[in-house]
This record gives C-alpha cells, sequence and structure tokens, in this order.
C-alpha cells in the first residue's frame, strides 16, 4: 500500500538540473552557491546576514554558542517542540528551562515565561509551532526587561508573517531547518539569520572550528597564509551542491505555502461540523505558512485513531512528545517538571498529512477516514 506521509519534499527537473549544474563546477562544497542562497533567504525574510549551515541543529547550536551561552546559564524554551530546541542549550553546557504552552496556539505562552526567570536567564528560544508565530511582542518586552536574547527557533515558520513582517528579522537571531518534511529542503541544512553584524561574524566563525581570517581579529599577521582559531567551533558548513538546491527550492516557496494554506482551509472546513476535531487556532496577528497540520482529537480516542489511520496508509505523526518527559531529560534533572497544559494536549494531538505534493483525492481520503473513526 502506498503511504500518505504527513510532510515530503517537492523536488522537480529543474532543481535536479542546478545541482548537476554544480556538480559540473569547480566547487562542490564552499563556493558561491552558499552565499548566494545566504543572501536569497535573508533577504525574502527581511533580514541583514544569513549563515548556512549543515542542518537546524548546528543553526541553534552555533546561535547559543554566539549569544555565549556557557555553563550557569538558563534558557527557556517551549516544551511542545523538537528535542533539538533544547538540546541546544545543553550542548553548550547551559540548562533548558521549559515554559508551558498556550492552550489555544500550543505556542510557548509569555506569561509563563516571566515566572520561569531567574537571575541565571540568559536568552529565550521561542518556537513557532506548526509555523504559527509566537506573541513576539509580548516576549520581546520580556527580553528588554530582563536584558535576555532571542533566538527563534523558527524550523517551522519560513514564510509566516508576524504583523505584516516576515519571520528572520524580528530577534537577534532566527534559526530555519531545510530538512524535507519542511517548507523548502536541501536534504539536510539550516541557517541563522540576524541583523547584528558582530553575531554574525562569530555564527561565521563557530560553523568553521573557530577560525577567520579577518585581519581586525588577528593576534599577529606575518602574512596572508596566516590564519587563527579563536573559538572551539564545529564544521557545520552546507555544500555549494545543497545550497544550489535550497536557490532554486526558495524560488517555488510562495507556491508551496500557497498549496499548503489551501489544505489548511480545506481541512478546517471538512472538520468544522465534526465536535470531536478541534482545527487550529489562528492568532488575528500571526499569518501561518503551515509546516504541519495538528488537529486535537479526545484524549481516549487518539491511540487508536493513530493505527487505525496508519493502517489505512496514512502517515499521521504526533508533533510532540513534551521534551522533558523524555528519559534522558527524566535522568538528567527533569522528573520534578510538569507543564499540565503542554502534558494535556499532548493527549489529543494528531499531525495530519500537509504538504504541496498532496493531491485533493488524497486529501478527502484522510478527511474521510478520520471521520469514519470517530
Ligand atoms: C526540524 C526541527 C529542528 C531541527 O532541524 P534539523 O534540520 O532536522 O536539524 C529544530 N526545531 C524544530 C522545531 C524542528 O521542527
Amino acid at each position: 500500500m502506498k503511504v500518505i506521509p504527513y510532510g515530503r519534499q517537492c523536488i522537480e527537473k529543474d532543481d535536479i538540473q542546478e545541482v548537476i549544474q554544480v556538480l559540473q563546477s569547480d566547487f562542490l562544497t564552499t563556493g558561491p552557491k552558499v552565499e548566494e542562497f545566504e543572501k536569497a533567504v535573508a533577504e525574502y525574510c527581511g533580514a541583514r546576514y544569513g549563515v548556512a549551515v549543515s542542518s537546524g541543529t548546528a543553526a541553534l547550536h552555533i546561535a547559543c554558542l554566539a549569544a555565549g551561552l556557557g555553563s550557569g546559564d538558563e534558557v527557556i524554551t517551549s516544551p511542545i517542540t523538537f528535542a533539538a530546541s533544547a538540546n541546544c542549550a545543553l550542548y553548550c553546557g547551559a540548562k533548558p528551562v521549559f515554559a508551558d504552552i498556550c492552550p489555544d496556539t500550543y505556542n510557548i505562552n509569555p506569561i509563563e515565561i516571566e515566572q520561569k526567570i531567574t537571575n541565571r536567564t540568559k536568552a529565550l528560544i521561542p518556537v513557532h509551532y506548526t509555523g504559527q508565530p509566537c506573541q513576539m511582542e509580548e516576549i520581546h518586552k520580556i527580553a528588554r526587561k530582563h536584558d535576555l536574547l532571542v533566538i527563534e527557533d523558527a524550523a517551522h515558520a519560513l514564510g509566516s508573517r508576524y504583523r505584516g513582517q516576515r519571520i528572520g528579522g524580528l530577534s537577534d537571531m532566527t534559526c530555519f531547518s531545510f530538512h524535507p518534511v519542511k517548507h523548502i529542503t536541501t536534504a539536510e541544512g539550516g541557517m541563522v539569520l540576524t541583523n547584528d553584524q558582530a553575531l554574525y561574524e562569530s555564527l561565521k566563525r563557530y560553523r568553521t572550528h573557530g577560525i577567520t581570517r579577518e585581519e581586525h581579529l588577528l593576534h599577529q599577521n606575518p602574512g596572508s597564509w596566516y590564519y587563527e582559531q579563536l573559538e572551539l567551533g564545529f564544521n557545520y558548513r552546507l555544500s555549494d551542491l545543497q545550497s544550489a538546491l535550497g536557490i532554486s527550492q526558495l524560488k517555488k516557496l510562495p507556491q508551496f505555502i500557497k498549496r499548503r494554506k489551501e489544505i489548511a482551509a480545506y481541512y478546517k472546513e471538512a472538520f468544522a461540523l465534526v465536535p470531536e476535531v478541534i482545527t487550529p487556532y489562528q492568532r488575528t496577528e500571526c499569518d501561518n505558512s503551515y509546516h504541519l497540520y495538528v488537529i486535537q482529537v479526545p484524549a481516549e480516542k487518539r491511540a487508536t485513531l493513530f493505527e487505525k489511520l496508519r493502517g489505512d496508509g496514512i502517515g499521521v505523526n504526533v508533533h510532540y512528545i513534551p521534551v522533558y518527559q523524555h528519559p534522558y531529560y527524566q535522568e538528567n534533572g527533569y522528573r520534578q517538571v510538569v507543564c499540565p497544559c503542554a502534558e494535556s494536549l499532548y493527549e489529543g494531538m494528531i499531525s495530519l498529512p500537509m504538504h504541496p505534493m498532496l493531491t485533493q483525492e488524497e486529501q478527502d481520503y484522510v478527511i474521510e477516514r478520520v471521520k469514519a473513526h470517530l
């Protein structure tokens, strides 16, 4: 049986052609395509600088490093997210602290953030869950009041808008992922956007071993062959091959988002009269580019519905298990953590197929099966 996935890439002939051209060129990894991709994403999102990296996780990691996070520091994020949003703090020796979510949007609740702030808090990592922007005005207000950096995990939110402005240029740093289920893909890949030149320089160093050739940063300068490692960085580079794919994909993003919004509107209408299905709530100041389509069903019916839909060849998923409930977190100091709203909403969540390649016929089938099993 052919499975209808919850998300998947859309790769066409012209995308393939762009990658082949790079294969025939002088540069496979760091060449002209990386910078071209960085500029294109930054321009699209309304940010000054982009630093392309090997994954969304790498983007979050170097953002935390550039933010100066280290042992003793605390970072506040959402429990309803992919583990990478919190792991990035742990990589730096900092401690992720979970603030509960809003019952309507499932995004981190600004009121809960305030309650979690201590004198060790150094950064906030809001996650734009499913693509719906968090309440950034409230979050920035808290950040200013307590002198915190804001690193947006925008892995779900490429092309989303908050009060008319695209996600990407609103905070100190914004991280994207180009994994195949996300809005555009480079296979693996990610990017950090920033408007701050010092953060930009720092992010570029952390991407490549902490190495610099910038003259004004060198401690001595015996010749043009010379470079220095200033910090402990990584090899998190994105290749020219991948960047070429990303450039080609970005051109199609408006159409991809248009299709995603159509799919969301169609689901909403189809389930409008089904009392057991709660469709996503949409804040008026937020424009969602719909990475995911997450419905709520009665908790006692979720497991059966999930298995039945899988049995029908529908690749439903659950986004996400509250991060602190994973054994790694439980075994490392998170046994006492409780986010009641996240825990109860998690019990009813199901992600339905949502991607630009989903056909009308497939969507009708998904809707019909959900209704049949409830
Ligand atoms: C996909 C995702 C990431 C990680 O991105 P990768 O490119 O897979 O490393 C981080 N945060 C969220 C919310 C994601 O959905």
